[in-house]
C-alpha cells in the first residue's frame, strides 16, 4: 500500500484493544455522550457487514476506529445518503 499521511491506514499499524480501552476512559466518552449498549451493538452490526470496514476495526470511509467511535451519540456513518447508521440526538 502506498504511504499515506494517515497512520491508521498503514498496513503495519494496528490499534490495540488496550489503546481502545484507554480512549474509552477519556471524558470524550463520558456516559452522557454514549448511545445505549443496544444502539452500539446495532451500529457494529451494520459495520461488520460493510465492505468499508478494515480488519474489523477501521472504517476506510472516514478513518475512524469503529469499536470506539460507535459509542458516540453525535457520530454517524459517513456513507452518502445518510449512511447505514445515524447520530442520536443529545437528549435521547
Ligand atoms: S461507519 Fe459506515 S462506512 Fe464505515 S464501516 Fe461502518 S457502515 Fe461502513
Amino acid at each position: 500500500m502506498a504511504e499515506t499521511s494517515c497512520k491508521a491506514c498503514r498496513d503495519d499499524y494496528k490499534v490495540t484493544d488496550a489503546q481502545m480501552e484507554r480512549l474509552l476512559k477519556t471524558s470524550m466518552f463520558a456516559p452522557e455522550r454514549r448511545v445505549s449498549e443496544a444502539e452500539y451493538q446495532d451500529r457494529l452490526e451494520h459495520c461488520r457487514s460493510c465492505p468499508k470496514l478494515r480488519d474489523g476495526v477501521t472504517c476506510t470511509a472516514c478513518g475512524c476506529i469503529i469499536p470506539v467511535i460507535a459509542w458516540l451519540k453525535e457520530r454517524s456513518c459517513p456513507l452518502p445518503g445518510g449512511g447505514l447508521w445515524s447520530a442520536v440526538k443529545a437528549s435521547e
